[in-house]
């Protein structure tokens, strides 16, 4: 489907209804059930955007999370937190930053409330595509050649674009339309680093998160900056203008899990996803679900591992806890206000839920086997040695920056 004509962004419950039957089959597979009274989710909504303008979420320590990423509030408060952690994990952003801080003064921190700006113009002259299939499998193949770790294609679903995004000045909604004629969304997963996810909850592994989204932001601009001078457009995009996480799944990356991540086959949640929109002739994948969710519904290690109890541990429901919640789909919903209350307390982002995940580590022999057997008709089997291995222990920081200094 093209993207709407005339649109500023925002779907009719017509559209909403016509885009339900479209892709009933894909969502299906994907396991989200949208109802007919779905409406797009507004980015103003967003936990991260909330905490700049709603009084009920905004505090001392949000305040301190978000200046501890400017050195100007770092705490140190032992192993893990100290200064040299906080100063890795402020580097590690720092490619990232340089994008989402280049247009501060007109209201767009591009990657998050705004896509990332085009510094290349499309072509005058555009090549002929007449195999979309062979198109989409050379795309992938650059995507990886300039440092993506998965790669998929599905077709633009605006039900999943934010109705309006935020202007980051006042924090006003702005409508959140793409260029006419885009069709297709490049989905790119980048793994993070699986030392530093073992450290979790501490500032040291907050530098998985910052590398990736600094790698992600590099190879979405070189991959665009090449569809641009092909002739097509493309924008590319982090986590602003539409949710990554169904894209990601539509792609067929990957399946959603409880704790509200895309279980990746190869990398399980320890993974961040980056798209591009494109007029590019491709042609889609379908997603293949290998019964990673339905491990997920005899699980709920994450759920238990939580420290604020922020995780369901039921069926998918269509319970928004409050207004961050993607409401009208049957899903797993996190309780984002308890989940960011806790990244404030911490200074830093907590990712415990994917670290004790056990689709999260696949280095030895037995960990394939473990895979292989959970997503297999023994995955009862899987759980029950899940079960008998108990939580994965948490590599203190310390030893992280031990094993730095003299095996690196
Ligand atoms: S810990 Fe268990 S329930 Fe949670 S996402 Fe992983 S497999 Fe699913
Ligand atoms: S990130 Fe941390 S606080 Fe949030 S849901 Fe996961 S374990 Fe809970």
């Amino acid at each position: 489907m093209n993207w709407p004509s005339n649109s500023n962004g925002v779907l009719t419950p017509e559209q909403i209804i016509e885009l339900n039957r479209r892709f009933e089959s894909s969502d299906a597979l994907l396991g989200f059930d949208v109802s007919d009274d779905f409406v797009q989710f507004n980015q103003k909504d967003d936990m991260f955007t909330r905490a700049f303008w709603d009084d009920t979420i905004k505090s001392k320590d949000t305040d301190a999370f978000f200046s501890s990423y400017r050195m100007e509030a770092a705490p140190r408060r032992g192993e893990g937190f100290n200064q040299k952690d906080f100063a890795l994990r402020n580097a590690a952003w720092a490619i990232s930053d340089i994008f989402s801080n280049r247009g501060n003064d007109i209201g767009e921190r591009e990657g998050f409330q705004a896509a990332i700006k085009n510094d290349t113009p499309v072509a005058a002259d555009q090549i002929t595509v007449d195999d979309p299939a062979a198109e989409s499998a050379e795309i992938k193949k650059l995507a990886k050649l300039f440092g993506a770790d998965l790669v998929g294609i599905t077709e633009v679903d605006q039900r999943f674009h934010y109705s309006h995004r935020v202007d980051t000045r006042d924090f006003t909604e702005v409508p959140n339309a793409l260029p006419e004629g885009v069709t297709h969304v490049i989905v790119m997963g980048h793994a993070m680093d699986v030392d530093l996810v073992d450290t979790y909850p501490s500032a040291l592994a907050g530098v998985s998160t910052g590398m990736e989204y600094s790698h992600e932001a590099a190879i979405v601009v070189q991959l665009a900056t090449y569809i641009r001078n092909l002739g097509f457009e493309a924008i590319a995009s982090m986590n602003d203008t539409a949710l990554v996480i169904p894209y990601a799944i539509k792609a067929g990356l990957g399946e959603y899990g409880r704790n509200q991540m895309v279980l990746t086959p190869e990398f399980g949640p320890r993974i961040r996803f980056s798209k591009i929109f494109t007029n590019l002739p491709l042609t889609a994948d379908t997603p293949q679900p290998l019964g990673i969710k339905q491990y997920c519904e005899n699980c709920t290690k994450c759920a238990k591992a939580c420290p604020p109890k922020a995780l369901p541990f039921g069926e998918p429901t269509v319970k928004a806890e409050n207004q961050s919640t993607l409401a009208h789909v049957r899903k797993w919903s996190a309780d984002c206000e308890k989940c960011f209350g806790y990244w404030a307390k911490l200074k830093t982002d907590c990712a415990i839920c994917m670290r004790v995940c056990p689709f999260t580590h696949k280095r030895s022999w037995m960990d394939h086997l473990w895979f292989a057997l959970a997503t297999s008709r023994f995955r009862q089997l899987a759980l029950w040695l899940d079960a008998r291995r108990g939580l994965p222990v948490r590599l203190k920081p310390g030893r992280w920056w031990d094993r730095l200094r003299n095996h690196r």
